[in-house]
């Protein structure tokens, strides 16, 4: 089995924290402006990666570590809000895809303002512009699968991503119908977008937090509890060599 790392990557410190403190040899290594904690875990070289928050930040932390390190593959895991009013806090979204939904044009109308009639599209250059759906690696989605959630359920889909916290019940019920993700967050379409284009593995991990449907406010334990998770998939990771990741 090839020993390339392992990268996790996460926005804030309550995010990486539990991973971190398993790390042995642990040393420091800024990227730009961003800090990388790389050790072993369980004998096997691991990375986690502070990207601090948003669609900004995410790009350019896992852009300069990517182009610094060859990684086996890219684990992006955090906390997330709701779409589907199905979903509980602690529940885990297994993405199998992410799209961007905050990404728009709007109708040409003189006065007023329509946002239930933007258009969510990616812009491109030189062609005509569409919506991108993102892909994880289907051998990570196997993986994250046969991880039993301690804390709730466990879904596979599609996870929204942009720089956008949605608190409106209409708005967030619109964007899942269109777009039809089960959840939203902040970082995880630039890393999907990073690793596809340089083909490296990526999935997001992502566990509810908060549901604006529900009116359940975020709960901060939630971002332990998936890294508990995100630890089991390493595990599984490291262990099932003969996977080809
Ligand atoms: N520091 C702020 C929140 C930061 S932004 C605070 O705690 O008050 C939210 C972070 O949590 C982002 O990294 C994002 O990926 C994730 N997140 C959790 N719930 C979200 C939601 N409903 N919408 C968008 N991002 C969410």
């Amino acid at each position: 089995m090839n020993k390339e790392p392992i990268a996790i990557i996460a926005a804030q410190e309550g995010e990486l924290q539990y991973l971190i403190s398993l790390l042995q040899s642990k040393k420091e290594k800024s990227y730009g402006r961003y800090i990388a904690y790389e050790g072993e875990i369980e004998g096997y070289p691991v990375i986690i990666l502070f990207t601090c928050v948003g669609i900004i930040n995410a790009a350019v932390a896992t852009t300069l570590l990517l182009n610094n390190k060859k990684v086996k593959c890219v684990i992006n895991q955090g906390t997330a809000g709701a779409h589907k009013d199905y979903l509980n806090i602690n529940d885990i979204v297994i993405g199998k895809e992410c799209i961007n939904i905050n990404t728009y044009k709007t109708k040409k109308i003189e006065y007023g303002m329509r946002p239930e009639e933007w258009e969510i599209i990616n812009f491109l250059s030189g062609t005509k512009d569409k919506q991108i759906v993102y892909k994880a690696d289907e051998s990570l989605v196997q993986i994250a699968d046969t991880i039993k959630n301690e804390y709730g359920t466990k879904i596979i889909g599609r996870l929204g991503s942009g720089d956008v916290w949605n608190q409106e019940k209409d708005r967030i019920k619109w964007i899942s119908k269109v777009c039809n993700t089960l959840c939203e967050d902040m970082e995880s379409v630039s890393i999907y977008t990073i690793c596809n284009d340089m083909n490296i593995p990526v999935i997001g991990i992502r566990i509810i937090s908060n549901n604006e449907l529900k009116n359940l406010e975020f709960e901060k334990s939630t971002e332990i509890n998936c890294q508990k998770f995100v630890y089991e998939m390493i595990k599984k990771i490291i262990n099932q060599g003969q996977i080809k990741i």
